[in-house]
């Protein structure tokens, strides 16, 4: 029986993957080690009862007596805070499922690594923050990473029986999110609530926000660098408004494989948690007659400088990708507490890179964890200075 753990399993990721695991058959089929949540205990209990997990770990000790009661009698051990959900990492599985959202998914990650076995990753900050030090990890531990970011996943699968030397280019799509269409200057206005909404992708808030900003897809960049280790100017970004086409990968004889499908994240989660086999899998299919016609523009820079700043990142290599991101953390909660307006987060991480990196605080590569929560603290402290300076603005 495989062994499997789920990381922010009661997040938009994690309903998906508890909705496959228990679709293939729940707990006659798998044997769940650990299930991990925030505030929603109750959900939590839900998913750990039905899958008769080892353990269950909630992210807020404050939530702990709540999540002891839900699953009183159930024989589910509990936890909270982060340590514990480190030590449930720690506890080995064949499969796990990181799907925190946030550089707080970088910890159990590791940890999960640290036993080999598979880790299907969501957790795209992983690879933004500490890119070399994850993939380094996996090699030590003969684990193994899977893509579960759409794109990826469609990279990973277009590459299957392909030569990683033989590409020039991977092309990783971008609906444009909620404001694509918009007036450019009704962008500083832009409320939390119209931002949280996608066109396409049913998602977590905060991923829902960053693909209106397109953070998401420059985080996207930095992660297919790390992922498959090609060189910056190979990636590029192409606006596709249906959201059918994730990605294409380019060859050196002119052939493109491109990979299709209906924006349902399950078939991503579903296809790492199968692979190398195809099972069957509940998503819409596709129907291109319906579809009629999909459509592909260039991005356009001024407004989305969050690519530009992607590029400028990779560019810079070290530890910018951990700034980078923390900086998109801290100006994202301020975009939510209404502290600062839709526009100003990428001008608060353009600001916070560049008062970084000045000081010439982001040069050197990261040689272990410390270095990359270190620099995460740091950009967080830095944004937050520039939020308040910016507040209302
Ligand atoms: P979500 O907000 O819906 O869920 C996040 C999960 O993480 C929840 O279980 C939450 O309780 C937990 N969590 C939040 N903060 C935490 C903390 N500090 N410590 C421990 N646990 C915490 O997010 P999501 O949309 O499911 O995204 C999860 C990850 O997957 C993100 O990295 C996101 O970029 C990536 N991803 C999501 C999608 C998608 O369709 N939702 C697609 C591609 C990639
Ligand atoms: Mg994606």
């Amino acid at each position: 029986m495989r062994s499997v753990s789920v990381f922010g399993a009661t997040g938009s990721i994690g309903e998906s993957t508890f909705d496959l695991l228990t679709g293939q058959g729940g707990r006659d089929t798998y044997r769940t080690v650990a299930l991990t949540g925030g505030r929603n205990v109750a959900r939590l209990a839900e998913m750990a009862r039905a899958l008769g997990a080892e353990v269950a770990v909630t992210a807020h000790d404050d939530c702990l007596s709540d999540l002891r009661d839900a699953l009183a009698g159930s024989g589910v051990e509990v936890a909270a805070g982060a340590a514990a959900i480190a030590e449930a990492a720690a506890r080995p599985a064949d499969w796990t499922m990181s799907a925190i959202v946030g550089a707080a998914g970088l910890v159990p990650g590791f940890r999960a690594l640290s036993h080999g076995g598979t880790l299907a990753l969501a957790n795209k900050e992983s690879l933004v923050t500490a890119g070399p030090l994850l993939m380094a990890e996996a090699r030590r531990h003969d684990a193994r990473i899977l893509p579960v970011d759409s794109e990826h996943s469609a990279v990973f699968q277009a590459l299957v029986g392909e030569d990683l030397a033989t590409v020039e280019h991977i092309t990783i799509t971008a609906s444009g999110g909620a404001f694509r269409d918009w007036p450019l200057d009704r962008l500083a206005r832009a409320t939390v609530a119209e931002a949280s909404t996608h066109p396409n992708w049913a998602m977590g808030q905060r991923i829902t926000i960053d693909s209106a900003s397109m953070f998401n897809k420059a985080l996207e960049m930095i992660e297919t660098r790390e992922f498959f280790g090609i060189s910056p100017d190979q990636i590029e970004v192409l606006l596709h408004p249906e959201s059918l086409v994730h990605a294409l990968v380019g060859f050196r004889d002119g052939g493109v494989i491109a990979h299709l499908g209906t924006p349902d994240m399950r078939h991503a989660i579903g296809y790492a948690l199968n692979w190398p086999d195809r099972a069957h899998l509940p998503v819409g299919r596709l129907d291109l007659a319906r579809a009629g016609s999909l459509s592909f523009r260039a991005p356009d820079p001024v407004r989305y400088p969050a690519l530009r700043l992607a590029r400028e990142v990779m560019a810079a290599g070290g530890l910018c990708g951990a700034a980078f991101n923390a900086a998109k953390e801290a100006a994202l909660d301020a975009f939510i507490a209404g502290r600062i307006g839709f526009t100003v987060m990428a001008e608060v991480v353009e600001a916070a890179l560049e008062r970084l990196s000045g000081a010439g605080a982001l040069g050197m590569a990261p040689g272990d964890l410390d270095m990359v929560l270190a620099a995460d603290a740091e950009a967080r402290r830095v944004a937050g200075e520039i939020i308040t300076l910016r507040q209302g603005g």
